[in-house]
């Protein structure tokens, strides 16, 4: 017989699933067809945050892609048109340091030797190979996007746009060199910005802990004791801080101490902090060349710990933060002991040693002197470079600054315009914003934005470039060979200075990549272009790697700002600062409207995810073992302000609920075809005809309640609303309606295919955004034989309903709740579900009378009564969870007066004790019956059951596991579903053939006998 529908297997093989629905999205042009349909529709602007071109991508990127996608398929459902533009970060330190372990170099010496001119095309080709590899996984994890047109970073149109920001922030006066102390890798060779310090590691490091002694000038045997962890800074030393607020105590050997930090020593005399202010010290290496003519003496600091050390803090401004600054309110001098790689400075006494290397002979010479009181290790949090993992030190040097002062209130008063998901986070974004520090743009490195900053000798003037034509203009020599706007190239390009017309160069350092990833609000959309040129975005490096247009300006008022941008919280300070600074700086305007951000992903035991823990998984392993779809509902089941635990464990779970739904579309399938019923397309768009009882028009109601709520959690961008809708109407659908329907489908009751059809294949459009696969395969199955049926559920829109019937909803969600009750008092009895019983009672539930014969069937009782139930013994107990937060401590007044029994009953469930009310909700309620009665209740209903078995109940009873385990052997016989048996029962059983119709129904047997010891069954 020809069927109606393919027959599906009895569970999806999601990964051959998922590759067959690829080629077929290929092969019919799904997406391309999707975006036609939407041509000339309402705009949805989405603005891609660059992912770096690096490496291939990790399970955390595969998350924030996805929920990129879910949403642009679901504003595509709705006929929106979008860009679909994917964005690669090509330069700075992260490609940088990965091209240099590739090449087996490790310091920028080796860099040069090796060639810039080389070693920048080696950049391009690491970032030309990652992106089609990144390309190829994100295909296969089902995003789609516009793949030919993806914006580089490292285009020289990119590059162009920011010059253009940088010289308006110059010409507002906000770029200056900053003789700064900074976070400093020495093996990157190159200042770490604010926001790149909090992305790095902080790692257990062991350090020397060493207590010194500085003597005090004119007071013979006093000294000042102080601790330091970083001994290279001591050849730095100009000053010791005190709190002046605290008290000081003179230990019986001669040294200041915090009295705080010696609590149990007996001082021979105490002062407080600001007596010892001004007080003059010979410094620990007052020997060496730099620190001659130094005056050492003792400033104020309000900021001394008093948590560690000794409460004296020894200052060296040219090696930490804070020291530099306090060296400008004191007008201290300022030592830098390290150069760029991190090793000791001529004159420091340790010339060209290691932060590491001079500890030892640092404290050796220091016991040699007499000036060490105690050298231990500690162990402590130390940052460490976010690229490479060395050891960050500080520096003071010259870097350039684009200042935040002026910008800070217009970012917050654009970030008050944004509408963040979840709420709480716009004030984080707030708190960084009023936090900021200016903006260190350069880095002494190579392949990244070549800062365009000429200073002039002869007349002091900074002229920045502001795009390449004005470079052309400018410039004295070079333009033959600048293939594009990188190192080495752009550095043989000398020009006029626009002061005095001298010949002037280029600065050597390049810029901080959040500048190349800040500006794609304005690069990617062709802000102020003139003219709209088609490829025209592909421009030096990135030629030959994208065909992506430069549109025009006009394009760019279509689709700035972004409707919708999303990353994780962390780009908080990080891309989302980078492109509201950028854009508020140009254009006046936050560059998104709203945001979605979300929090970390960590394994499933909720550790960080390291390769050298064995505990990361790799994208393509996911993607095999899991399979797509199933990596998306991990992702989206999360609620965004948690982490994401995510791994095989929670995967294989998904896959186990996802069965559910595949049993239900199956359930359909193998009846449909068994009756030959066929489905009516117009059933999608008025509902399915005829659902006239209340079971059809429940799952017609349900299902526009599904529409209703998932359609509520996109619009609020809360996938994970989405999933928990999607998973109790499945759950339903298959336990409610299905198992409630079999024997109509049985009987080939055209209504129940009709509705059950229509709930799934609605179903199917609403998580088709979130799982595009299995969504698009069963649609494909389901909707075969419509004729009309758009071949794809991707190109079906979004369903419209009427709105749900509320009352009816609430009616069965109150007869389900009071059949629950009902299985648990069964259980409570140790009565089987299979057992009929005699009589239930059912107090307190209002809706359930309307549904008396449900409810007996459901719970194989004969009589189903309303009314009070006897129940002779009351047990109440409070319900922790709700209760706890609730009254705190007077929780424990309350749980004593309830075991004592010492309450007082209220209508609709509630209870009184120790002066507190407590509703249906914050108890549970344990109820004996009468004899031979059991009772359960919850939320203000009690049932009642009736446990006695008579000899008829018993029997039934028996009927009942009869049916099922014949049928059991059916299925294990490999039967068809109809296929007709001859069945033979024991001799023993043979008070059962009472019932020989009834048993010979529910299994399809020609024939029922009793003869022998076995039951047995034959096809007939
Ligand atoms: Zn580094
Ligand atoms: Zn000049």
């Amino acid at each position: 017989m020809a069927h109606i529908f393919s027959r599906l297997p009895d569970k999806p093989d999601h990964y051959t699933l998922e590759l067959e629905i690829l080629e077929t999205w290929d092969r019919e042009g799904t997406f391309e067809k999707l975006r036609e349909q939407n041509r000339g529709g309402r705009r949805f602007s989405f603005i891609d945050g660059p992912i770096t071109a690096n490496n291939p991508m990790g399970v955390h990127h595969a998350w924030g892609r996805t929920l990129k996608d879910v949403f642009q398929r679901y504003k595509a459902l709705r006929g929106y048109e979008q860009r679909y533009q994917n964005g690669f970060d090509c330069q700075g330190l992260w490609v940088e340091v990965e091209v240099e372990k590739a090449l087996g170099l490790n310091s920028k010496r080796e860099i040069e030797e090796f060639g810039l001119a080389e070693f920048a095309t080696r950049c391009r080709e690491r970032v030309a190979h990652y992106a089609e590899v990144i390309t190829e996984q994100s295909k296969r994890l089902g995003m789609w996007m516009d793949w030919d047109a993806d914006y580089y970073t490292f285009t020289d149109t990119n590059i162009e746009y920011i010059w253009r920001f940088l010289k308006a922030v110059h010409e507002r006066g906000w770029l200056y060199q900053g003789h700064r102390s900074t976070v400093w890798c020495p093996r990157c060779g190159t200042s770490i910005s604010q926001h790149e310090v909090f992305s790095g590691e902080y790692r257990e490091l062991e350090h020397p802990s060493l207590y010194l002694r500085l003597p005090l000038k004119g007071r013979e045997g006093e000294s000042l004791a102080v601790w330091t962890t970083t001994p290279w800074t001591l050849p730095a030393n100009v000053a010791a801080a005190v709190n002046p607020d605290a008290e000081y105590g003179l230990t019986d050997s001669g040294e200041w101490w915090a009295a705080a930090l010696k609590p149990d020593e007996a001082f021979v005399r105490r002062a407080r902090g600001e007596e010892l202010v001004g007080l003059e010290y010979d410094g620990p290496f007052d020997q060496l060349s730099p620190q001659q003519g130094v005056l050492h003496r003792v400033i104020p600091w309000d900021d001394v710990s008093m948590s560690e050390g000794t409460g004296i803090v020894h200052i060296a401004p040219g090696a930490g933060a804070e020291d530099f600054e306090l060296s400008r309110i004191h007008d201290l001098p300022v030592l830098g002991p390290l150069d760029e790689s991190g090793r000791m400075l001529p004159g420091f006494g340790f010339d060209g040693l290691s932060t590491d290397e001079v500890e030892q002979p640092i404290t050796d010479d220091l016991e040699r002197r007499g000036l060490l009181l105690e050298a231990g290790r500690i162990v402590h949090r130390y940052p460490t470079c976010w690229r490479c993992g060395t050891p960050l030190v500080f520096r003071v040097v010259d870097d350039w600054f684009v200042s935040a002062e002026e910008i800070r209130q217009p970012m917050l008063d654009a970030n008050a315009t944004v509408e963040w998901t979840p709420a709480f986070y716009s004030k984080r974004m707030d708190d960084w914003l009023r936090n900021m520090g200016d903006w260190n743009i350069s880095r002494k490195r190579y392949f990244g934005l070549p800062l365009p900053f000429y200073p002039c000798g002869e007349c002091g003037t900074l002229t920045v470039i502001g795009s390449r034509a004005e470079l052309e203009e400018r410039a004295l020599s070079g333009l033959e060979q600048l293939r594009e706007l990188h190192r080495p190239w752009i550095d043989e390009v000398p020009i006029a200075c626009s002061g005095c017309g001298a010949e002037v160069r280029r600065i050597p350092e390049v810029g901080d990549a959040w500048l190349d990833a800040g500006i794609v609000p304005l690069s990617t959309l062709g802000w102020e272009s003139v003219e709209y040129v088609p490829h025209g975005y592909a421009t030096g490096a990135g030629e030959g790697l994208t065909s992506a247009d430069l549109p025009d300006h006009s394009y760019w008022e279509q689709w700035f700002p972004a409707d919708w941008v999303s990353e994780m919280r962390e780009q908080i300070r990080l891309w989302f600062y980078s492109i509201s600074f950028m854009s508020v700086t140009l254009t006046g305007r936050s560059p998104y409207h709203r945001v979605l951000t979300y929090e970390k992903l960590l394994d499933e035991t909720g550790r960080e995810m390291h390769r050298s823990w064995g505990n990361a998984i790799e994208v393509n392993e996911a993607l095999d073992r899991m399979g797509a779809d199933v990596m998306r509902w991990q992702y989206c089941s999360q609620p965004p302000s948690q982490n994401l635990l995510f791994g095989f464990g929670p995967a294989y779970e998904i896959r186990r609920k996802l069965l559910t739904l595949w049993h239900s579309a199956k359930f359909l399938v193998d009846y449909a075809n068994i009756e030959g019923w066929k489905p009516e397309w117009g059933d999608l768009v008025s509902g399915p005809a005829g659902a006239a009882e209340p079971l059809d028009r429940w799952l017609v109601a349900r299902t526009n309640a599904l529409v209703e709520e998932a359609t509520a959690a996109y619009e609020s961008w809360l996938t994970v609303d989405v999933v928990r809708a999607y998973e109790a109407f499945v759950e339903d659908v298959s336990n409610w309606y299905i198992r409630r329907s079999r024997r109509r489908f049985w009987d080939g009751e055209e209504t129940a295919f009709r509705t059950l059809w229509y709930a799934l294949v609605q179903g199917l459009r609403v998580v088709a955004p979130l799982m595009p696969f299995l969504t698009d395969h069963l649609w494909r199955q389901l909707t075969a034989p419509c004729a009309e049926a758009p071949e794809s559920v991707h190109l079906a829109g979004w369903p419209e309903v009427a709105s749900a019937d509320s009352v009816l909803l609430e009616e069965i969600a109150e007869l389900r709740r009071v059949v629950e009750l009902g299985r648990q008092a069964r259980a409570t009895a140790g009565v089987k579900l299979r057992q009929p019983l005699r009589t239930l009672v059912v107090e307190g539930a209002v809706l359930a009378p309307a549904h008396a014969d449900e409810l007996a069937e459901e719970l194989r009782v004969r009589n189903v009564t309303f009314g009070e139930v006897d129940a002779s013994e009351l047990r109440v107990r409070p319900n922790l969870p709700v209760l706890g937060p609730k009254l705190g401590r007077e929780l424990g007044a309350v749980r004593a007066a309830l075991e004592s029994g010492d309450f007082e009953e209220l209508p609709g469930g509630c209870f009184r004790a120790a002066g507190h009310e407590l509703g249906p909700d914050e108890v549970l309620v344990e109820s004996r019956g009468k004899e031979g009665w059991a009772v359960a209740a919850a939320d203000g209903v009690t049932v009642a059951l009736d446990a006695h078995l008579d000899e008829e109940l018993e029997r039934e009873g028996r009927v009942y596991d009869l049916i099922h385990t014949v049928n059991t052997m059916r299925k294990e016989a490999g039967l068809e579903l109809t296929d007709r048996i001859r069945l033979t029962v024991p001799q023993s059983d043979a008070d059962l053939l009472a019932y020989s119709d009834w048993i010979a129904r529910e299994t399809l047997a020609v024939s029922v006998e009793a003869s022998g010891s076995e039951l047995a069954i034959t096809k007939a």
